[in-house]
């Protein structure tokens, strides 16, 4: 291939690319210099803000494969049709760390995917734990905070996560996860992924059922001991990036389970917990698990930067068959993704080529804005209704109307609600070995927090399970 000569931005030849233009030998730089001006300029502005959360991130493509029918429930077509196949973006990620930070640490994943479908892009935005520490989404940033660094110190915070938590009785599920085995993952394969919120499925005939996703690894679930992650971690920063990409790179694609569980509107109303609660899961066995595909992996990026970093994320981003649940953090959601995409990368981030869709044509009045780098719809009508045959709506795809109740009010979501049942289940399906590694690294995490907050979180602990409470309190003593 013959060889391309160097040029400036705008397509001009560059004559010299070592040596800036000077006034003599010795300097000083000429400000005409404008290819050096231009080099520095443009590198200045490399980086787009970092996610506040989620921002260390691993990504790859794949395919999801449908093995089982589930056209009773759903007219999406990316999930009718045995042997129906369709492109995947999945971006892995930790929650707090920011873009430098070690990928072996004790956090929660992110489990993000785009499904690139024929009617638009439908994103599943999850995290490999089925349940948060929050459900009311105006505790959002507050709780993000306390795993963020101290505004003093510039430290993260103990005794902020334990002050905030202890205060937070909804969250003890989510922190039995965090601080079981499954807190501290060994790489990106070898966790499971969820939806975590409840989300409709609608068929043909417009009837909606509630469904919960969940992708199950078949690499199974691989954990590292606190202990261990230290050594990985003084030997390598990027342990589940560099996995992901040699597993892919190497021809060992990832592969996990794509499942739901389902429930009816009516069984809605007669659950024993809120089935739009997201600091709860639905118990299998009233919900078992349905097979619906196989999602794999089998590429990776050509560019971090275009493909990972520039991937922008959604909940907002659904396709026919598909819908919201009323899960109030959801809603919040569906609003709060799309817009950090518009701080982070630009109003026009959707026209990317990661994030536009590949088997679908967008077709919208939606013009100009920052960044608008493709043809801005050319000379096309920028309104509707209009006589210019533009784009219009379809009454097909309305979705069945969604019978709501209740006076507006700001409910108390504590009141009533049961944060420990769910946590003690999960605590007694541990095996003698994994409920001594949840103590050991509760009581580690507690370091240096002031007594009445743990005195504070032993309550919840209690009420979840006397054991749980007696076996942290133990670990404390053993550690003062
Ligand atoms: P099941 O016995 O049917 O399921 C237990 C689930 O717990 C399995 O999905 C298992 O995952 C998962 N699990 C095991 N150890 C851990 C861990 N340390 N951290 C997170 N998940 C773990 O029981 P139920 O459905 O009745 O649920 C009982 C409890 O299991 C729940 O209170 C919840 O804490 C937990 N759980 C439930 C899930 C659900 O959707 N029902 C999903 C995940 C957890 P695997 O099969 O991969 O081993």
């Amino acid at each position: 291939m013959a060889e391309k000569t160097l040029t400036t931005t705008s397509g001009a030849p560059i004559a010299d690319n070592q040596n800036s233009l000077t006034a003599g030998p010795r300097g000083p730089v000429l400000l005409q210099d404008h290819q050096l001006i231009e080099k520095l300029a443009h590198f200045n502005r490399e980086r787009v803000p970092e996610r506040v959360v989620h921002a260390k991130g691993s990504a790859a493509y794949g395919t999801l494969t449908i093995t089982h029918d589930i056209s009773q429930y759903t007219k999406a077509k990316c999930l009718m049709g045995m042997g129906k196949k369709t492109e995947v973006l999945l971006r892995f990620s930790t929650v707090a760390g920011e873009r430098g930070a070690a990928d072996a640490e004790r956090d929660v994943r992110g489990f993000a995917v785009k499904f690139y479908t024929e009617e638009g892009n439908w994103d599943i935005v999850g995290n490999n734990t089925p349940v948060f520490f929050i459900r009311d989404p105006s505790k959002f940033s507050d709780f993000i905070h306390t795993q963020k660094r101290d505004p003093k110190t510039n430290l993260r915070s103990n005794t902020a996560m334990w002050d905030f938590w202890s205060l937070s009785p909804e969250s003890l599920h989510q922190i039995t996860i965090l601080f079981s085995d499954r807190g501290l993952p060994q790489n990106y394969r070898s966790i499971n992924g969820y939806g975590s919120h409840t989300y409709s499925l609608i068929n043909e005939n417009n009837e909606r059922v509630w469904v919960k996703f969940h992708f199950k690894s078949k690499q199974g679930i691989k954990c590292w001991l606190n202990s261990e992650a230290g050594d990985v971690v003084a030997d390598d920063r990027e342990s589940a990036q560099r996995d992901l990409f040699n597993a892919i790179e190497n021809g060992e694609f990832p592969q996990w389970r794509f499942c739901i569980q389902t429930m009816t509107e009516t069984q809605a109303a007669q659950y024993k917990h809120n089935p739009f609660d997201l600091t709860k899961v639905w118990s299998h066995k009233d919900f078992p698990l349905q097979d619906v595909g196989i999602l794999e992996l089998n590429r990776n990026p050509e560019n971090y930067f275009a493909e990972v970093e520039q991937a922008a994320f959604a909940p907002s981003n659904i396709v026919p068959g598909i819908d919201f649940s009323p899960d109030k953090v959801l809603q919040a959601r569906i609003f709060a993704y799309a817009d950090a995409q518009r701080y982070r990368i630009g109003t026009n981030y959707g026209l990317l080529h990661v994030n536009c869709p590949r088997h679908a044509s967008s077709n919208n009045y939606q013009r100009d804005g920052s960044m608008r780098f493709d043809d801005n719809a050319k000379g096309a009508v920028n309104y509707e209704p209009n006589t210019c045959q533009g784009p219009h709506q379809d009454q097909n795809y309305q979705e069945p109307a969604l019978r709501l109740q209740g006076d507006a009010a700001r409910y108390d979501h504590r009141d009533g609600n049961d944060d420990y049942s769910q946590a003690g289940d999960l605590f007694r399906l541990m095996s003698a070995d994994q409920q001594q590694q949840l103590f050991t690294n509760i009581a580690g995490a507690m370091t240096g927090v002031p007594e009445e907050i743990v005195e504070r979180q032993l309550e919840h602990f209690a009420k979840a399970d006397s054991a749980y409470a007696k076996g942290v309190a133990e670990k404390l003593k053993l550690l003062a």
